[in-house]
């Protein structure tokens, strides 16, 4: 039987498979060829109550955050791995759900379970510092959780997503609630009953399935919610921020990009090429990190832009079994403001310099989109500036190191750059010069980097997650002073 198949997800609040409170329930559809195969609970105000309230009780009364750091590590570890140990289901399941490729479902079980070892082992290494005072006094700092947290999580890789934002807030002692996106709900729904199997303590990693209106923003406006993490679009990222400022909760917001990988001539373009074309193609492009921008140097600008047209023009949209290039896009919607983009930016006279393809027999219901390769982009254009969140790279040529720095920095967002060139001191001075969370030089991590620290500058956010730098924001410090005579 295929992946999920006939699955009722439920939510699940402390510790226990719960229905929503009105007992309805949301399709779960495959977007490879929009055929409904499960479902999951649709939630509202009420549910999300029930979940916060059990959040609470977790983290005020229940074991969790008097345990030692050691021990919550040690469960952490213990559902890293739970997910290896149930890989095949979780990737199939992941592939089935969000149409991805199926070797990326595999690449994010394997990213997942990488986030809950290095969390688990991460947990008992976070200390505060004495601080030297006034004589007389002892003054110190202890890195306290937050409470509950709340995270909001995105459907392009929620494996990897909640692993990153479940690892970090439960290695510190919080306690949480999570609202996956109501089209890719499946995966969380089990990894939070493996973390019960795990040893996670009921009610300290609750899940409330739903539509963003319905359950998302009623979690965000909680007033028994100490903090909320998002990942996900600028727009409902601000939504996000404005209700959880109603309670002046602190918020991480891991929202889009329109992030540059920039080509000086004297590149290896060999290594550039595939790398380039990766950052986009990856997840279908649905990735905040993808690469969406290719600066070239105008010596080299023809030849590479030559190469990258060959690969684009072969690039093909398959199913998500047929593990291909690319995957069909996660919903009719987000196909059709894709599509939308594309013919915006030909009617605004962007060239097309190549156009791959869907599989001639790619089931009818799915949300396919060719990939496409835009050349002579005006930087001023909605293309150049707005995500996509699509497989379309736009190509922009540029004469030397100032205006390569002018272009990749001209977008509001800022969250990952590669620059490409085999000039050492242009490596350090482009990469000192590019307002981005994350800057790679002669490498691209689209995704990934679980050590990482990562998030954006401007319109991409704001807090890290990722690496040790999650656990900071994952946590408050607490300043004790004993007067001591
Ligand atoms: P979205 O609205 O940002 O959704 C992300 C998460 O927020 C989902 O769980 C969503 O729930 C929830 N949500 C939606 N409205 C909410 C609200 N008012 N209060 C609280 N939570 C809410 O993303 P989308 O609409 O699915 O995609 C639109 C665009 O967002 C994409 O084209 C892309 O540009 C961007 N995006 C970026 C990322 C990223 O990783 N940076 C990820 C996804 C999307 P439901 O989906 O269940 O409604
Ligand atoms: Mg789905």
């Amino acid at each position: 039987m295929s992946a999920g198949e006939g699955t009722q997800a439920s939510n699940l609040i402390g510790g226990e498979p719960v229905d929503s409170a009105g007992g309805e329930r949301i399709d779960v559809v495959c977007p490879s060829d929009g055929a409904v195969f499960a479902s999951i609970a649709r939630s509202a105000a009420p549910d999300v109550d029930a979940a916060v309230a059990s959040a609470r009780r977790a983290f005020e009364d229940g074991p969790w955050s008097r345990m030692t750091a050691t021990e919550r590590g040690r469960i952490l570890t213990r559902l890293g791995e739970l997910v290896d140990a149930n890989r095949d289901e979780l990737a199939a399941l992941e592939s089935r759900d969000t149409g991805k490729p199926a070797r990326q479902g595999v690449a994010d079980v394997t990213a997942a379970c990488r986030y809950y070892e290095y969390y688990g082992g991460a947990a008992d290494k976070v200390h505060g510092s004495q601080i030297p005072f006034l004589d007389g006094y002892l003054a110190f700092t202890t890195r306290e959780p937050h409470g509950v947290v709340a995270g909001i999580i995105p459907w392009n890789y929620p494996l990897q997503i909640l692993a990153r934002v479940a690892g970090a807030a439960l290695a510190m002692g919080n306690t949480l609630v999570v609202k996956p996106a109501e089209d890719a709900s499946l995966t969380t729904v089990r990894i939070a009953e493996l973390a019960l199997e795990a040893g996670c303590p009921p009610g300290v990693f609750n899940v409330v399935t739903g539509y963003g209106t319905e359950a998302g923003a009623p979690l965000s406006a909680h007033p028994g919610v100490d903090y909320v993490t998002f990942t996900g679009s600028t727009a409902t990222g601000t939504a996000i921020q404005q209700a959880a400022a109603i309670n002046n909760r602190g918020v991480t917001m891991e929202l889009g990009g329109k992030s540059p990988q920039i080509v000086f001539a004297d590149a290896d373009l060999e290594a550039a090429l595939p790398v380039v074309v990766n950052a986009i193609i990856q997840n279908g492009g649905q990735t905040c990190s993808a690469g969406s921008r290719v600066l070239i140097e105008r010596p080299v600008y023809g030849a590479f832009t030559a190469e990258l047209a060959k690969r684009f023009a072969a690039l093909v949209a398959q199913p998500h079994y047929r593990d291909g290039d690319l995957g069909p896009l996660i919903n009719r919607l987000q196909a059709d403001r894709v599509a939308g983009f594309v013919a915006e930016a030909e009617a605004a006279g962007a060239t097309v310099l190549a156009r791959g393809s869907v599989a001639a027999d790619a089931p009818e219901g799915g949300c396919y989109q060719a990939p496409v390769l835009f050349g002579d982009v005006d930087p001023q254009s909605k293309l150049a500036r707005e995500e996509v969140f699509g497989p379309v790279l736009a190509a922009f040529a540029f004469d030397g190191e100032d205006e390569a720095v002018t272009l990749a920095n001209g977008t509001e967002y800022g969250l990952v750059a590669g620059v490409w060139t085999s000039d050492g001191g242009r490596q350090h001075r482009v990469a000192k010069r590019i307002r981005a969370g994350q800057v790679y030089v002669n490498a691209y991590g689209a995704g990934g980097g679980i050590e990482l620290p990562f998030g954006g500058f401007g319109k991409s956010g704001h807090g890290r997650e990722k690496g040790f730098e999650a656990l900071i924001d994952m946590s408050a410090a607490k300043t004790t002073v004993f007067n001591h005579g």
